[in-house]
């Protein structure tokens, strides 16, 4: 196959799209009204048009971008007619949150159509997955590896199988489902729909698309990152100490009713989780190390308001999709930009505003400025009012020193280069635009 070229996207014109506009059956848009979507959002826009005709395509958008209902609508408009009881679309994803949200958005957006989809996943019983898989859900969305699970006892029939898509594949090749996702994909029939999303394109995952898609459409949302759609960003400099403390300062604001915690490890997870239950903050915890039933448990009491806080680690916090989760505090800094902007893509989903807020360890310097880089954006340190910082003895002088003022701009002869030469920016006007 030749090598995906990318497609000018169509910018959306003058008059705002609707999903009338979309070659999508009423009851599907009777779906999409039900869930209360206005408006599709750009890769809705660009994708599903492509993706009904049945051609093979690669998207490259965030969680949070609205990709989820962009495969699966046009899976639902394909399948309308097909007759229940055989499994004609298979969508991988690389963690169980992940599979269980697209399950739940397949069952709403397909509330008025017959077709069935079951999630398959690990770290719960094999027997209902082994009767949906059976039984011929129409549509199935599984972890890799708990497919092959399944697949290795013979009972998964793919001979229908027609559309394939593979989500989140830069996170795949992170969590090393790569080599699983190939030979599940051996087992496919080879005339089919393939669509791939990936927030960004590795070689392997780009090497994944030649051995597996065929000429592709390679459809580029604008929105560089999630990160710069109605998220506001603030790092507050405290000393490693303090942090528990800032945390529980910062809480005092009402404001804060919906906040996602990111810690680096899980049993600073659960240190913290601890902490904030002394001090009377309910925070729930979820990390790689609960049990599948303590971390639906833990989502579905944040969901509801019973926890104000959830304390979560990076894979865990895979896909949580939360309605209204108002801010993302990172209390341990993220180490790479694509952390971050995933951490803080669980604010601000869809058409809301969020704010994200760090704390800065002074050894965390040298990685958020590559956070600010790729942002293209300053984000300012500030002092939180009120708080009594101590001196910071564990590092070269730590949060303790004066924050530098608010604002843009970075000091001469900062990273940047020289006094005059400015961050390379992102496409952030066209990422502000609503959708
Ligand atoms: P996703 O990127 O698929 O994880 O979706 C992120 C969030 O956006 C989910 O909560 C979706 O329900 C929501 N969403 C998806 N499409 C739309 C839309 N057209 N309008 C408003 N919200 C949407």
């Amino acid at each position: 196959m030749s090598d995906p070229e990318p497609a000018p996207v169509d910018e959306p014109g003058e008059r705002e799209k609707t999903f009338d506009d979309l070659p999508l059956h009423p009851t599907l848009r009777r779906g999409v009204r039900d869930m209360g979507y206005r408006v599709p959002t750009p890769i809705q826009q660009t994708t599903i048009p492509e993706a009904v005709t049945g051609r093979d395509l690669i998207g490259t958008a965030q969680t949070g971008s609205g990709k989820t209902a962009a495969f699966l609508l046009p899976i639902l408009e394909r399948l309308l007619q097909h007759p229940p009881g055989r499994t004609y679309a298979l969508v991988l994803t690389p963690t169980r949150e992940l599979a269980l949200q697209a399950e739940g958005f397949l069952r709403q957006l397909g509330r008025h159509t017959r077709v069935r989809g079951a999630a398959v996943y690990g770290g719960v019983g094999m027997e209902p997955q082994e009767r949906a898989l059976r039984g011929g859900a129409e549509v199935i969305v599984a972890t890799p590896g708990r497919l092959l699970d399944h697949m290795s006892r013979g009972y998964v029939d793919f001979r229908a199988l027609e559309i394939l898509v593979l989500d989140e594949a830069d996170r795949m090749l992170d969590m090393g489902f790569i080599p699983d996702v190939r030979r599940i994909l051996r087992h496919l029939p080879t005339r089919r729909q393939t669509m791939l999303f990936s927030a960004t394109m590795p070689p392997e995952v780009v090497q994944l698309s030649r051995d597996f898609l065929h000429e592709p459409r390679m459809l580029r949302v604008q929105e560089a990152t999630v990160a710069a759609a109605g998220v506001s960003h603030r790092a507050l400099p405290v000393p490693s100490h303090q942090k528990t403390d800032l945390l529980i300062t910062l809480l005092k604001d009402p404001q804060l009713s919906s906040v996602l915690v990111f810690t680096r490890t899980k049993h600073r997870a659960d240190r913290l989780a601890r902490q904030l239950y002394q001090s009377h903050i309910d925070a729930g915890v979820i990390h790689g190390n609960r049990s599948q039933s303590q971390r639906v448990k833990a989502l579905e009491a944040f969901r509801r308001g019973a926890h104000r806080v959830l304390v979560a680690t990076d894979i865990a916090a895979r896909g949580i999709d939360v309605e209204g989760i108002t801010h993302v505090v990172n209390y341990d800094a993220p180490q790479d930009p694509e952390t971050y902007v995933h951490r803080v893509g669980r604010t601000a989903r869809a058409q809301r505003q969020g704010e994200a807020i760090t704390f800065l360890l002074r050894e965390d310097e040298d990685d958020f400025s590559r956070v600010e880089q790729f942002l293209g954006e300053r984000i300012p340190r500030e002092r939180l009012e009120g708080f009594r910082y101590e001196e910071d003895t564990s590092s070269r002088g730590g949060g303790s020193g004066p924050a530098r003022p608010a604002g843009r701009g970075r000091p001469h002869g900062s990273r940047w280069g020289s006094p005059n030469s400015q961050p390379p920016r992102r496409n952030l006007t066209s990422t502000s635009r609503r959708w």
